[in-house]
């Protein structure tokens, strides 16, 4: 492998467009920046939540290289509909820190089962592919963003 000096200086992180799956290297530093996918020019951070299914999941667990919140939904749960739009918010204050994604545990059923989701809605956190939290129920804005920031502080 050869990587340019300067590029070995600058801290990158690798991060999925919510577009078209592109894992791009971004560097730290322009994070907090509009940054947009090399590949499809469209902004890697909107906002709002990635709505992942069974085909993208698992590209956005793997290559992320920031942690990736994950709302395990259902179209049929009421609690979750009540929870979007603070989840929504919520995805304003964590990115570009984290990933913020969602689950559609109805179409998606083999990932529901495959992480034992039980009860919806479900956050469930995850690091380098890992799962490090999760937490059932509703839960307001603030919360989501509380409790996000509660559990990356502890693998510090
Ligand atoms: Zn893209």
């Amino acid at each position: 492998m050869t990587t340019p000096t300067s590029q070995a200086t600058t801290p990158t992180v690798h991060i999925v467009c919510p577009h078209c799956q592109t894992t791009n290297r971004v560097a730290k530093a322009d994070l907090g920046k509009a940054t947009d996918c090399g590949q499809c020019h469209q902004s890697l951070f909107r906002g709002k939540s990635v709505a992942l299914t069974e085909a993208t999941f698992d590209k956005h667990l793997q290559r992320n290289q920031i942690p990736v919140l994950v709302d395990f939904w259902a179209p049929w749960c009421g609690p979750c509909l009540q929870m979007a739009p603070a989840y929504e918010q919520a995805a304003q204050q964590l990115e570009p820190q984290v990933r913020v994604a969602k689950v559609n545990t109805e179409e998606a059923q083999n990932l529901g089962a495959r992480y034992n989701i039980r009860s919806i809605p479900t956050l469930a956190l995850f690091l380098n592919g890992q799962e490090i939290a999760r937490q059932p129920g509703a839960m307001g804005a603030a919360d989501i963003v509380r409790w996000t920031q509660a559990q990356l502080a502890q693998q510090r």
